[in-house]
């Protein structure tokens, strides 16, 4: 077995933190490999994931765990607060190969409850501009911008209404994308279809905003060429 002894070759099992990991690793290697001694054959011979998540850097919200998914399951790009600018261009090329390579069917938008990128971006809106000296401030720019064009006369939204605000601007966004717009050219009503969900850190379920689109002409479930039989 390659995998016997292989603690001994890592430089980074030094690290107590880090030698646990690597343990972990090795003893699930293991075990997958003798459940489906298949799986990483097959997983290097290619992928073919049908989602593509669109989700925030939290540790607390790895997609594939939460979801009860598998290795291969889901494309994802993740970042502070899961947003996406059309001048972003690490999630552009990341639809880019998740709409043409995998024909991805689905792109979910994913916020989650406590996100601390909301909360930084809610406590500045709430305070005079400053100069954007350090990358977070300039990359939370337009969340801080959402956030201070929510505040009403009874004062800045709660953290809880900006989480999901933001995940709906961020649907916006992706569908207003070229990237998109150039799937559903491409494909017509078989085009992608965008959602917008939001994580319960409190309980571990995920609420779908009810905000999904397709492209026009499309019907949830349905292929295009049914439509017409
Ligand atoms: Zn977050």
């Amino acid at each position: 077995m390659p995998y016997r002894n292989a603690t001994e070759q890592h430089e980074s099992t030094k690290h107590p933190e880090l030698k646990a990991l690597i343990e972990n690793n090795l003893r699930w290697a293991d075990h997958v490999n003798r459940v489906d001694p298949e799986f990483f054959p097959r997983h290097y011979r290619g992928q073919r994931p049908e989602i593509l998540w669109i989700g925030c850097s939290d540790a607390r919200v790895p997609e594939t765990t939460i979801m009860g998914a598998n290795p291969g399951d889901i494309f994802v790009h993740r970042g502070i607060a899961n947003l996406y600018t059309p001048q972003d261009d690490s999630l552009n090329a990341v639809m880019l190969i998740a709409l043409i390579n995998f024909k991805v069917k689905h792109i979910v938008v994913a916020g989650h409850s406590n996100c601390v990128g909301c909360q930084t971006a809610l406590r500045a809106s709430m305070l005079p501009p400053t100069p954007e000296t350090q990358a977070i401030q300039r990359y939370l720019r337009p969340l801080t911008a959402l956030a201070r064009a929510m505040r009403t006369e009874d004062g800045p939204p709660s953290l809880d209404l900006l989480v999901e605000e933001n995940v709906a601007q961020q649907v916006r966004n992706v569908l207003a994308s070229d990237v998109v717009a150039a799937d559903w050219k491409r494909r017509g009503a078989d085009g992608v279809h965008v959602h917008g969900w939001v994580y319960q850190l409190e309980n571990g379920t995920v609420r779908d905003l009810g905000i999904s689109q397709g492209p026009p002409g499309s019907v949830p479930g349905v292929r295009a060429a049914d439509l017409w039989r």
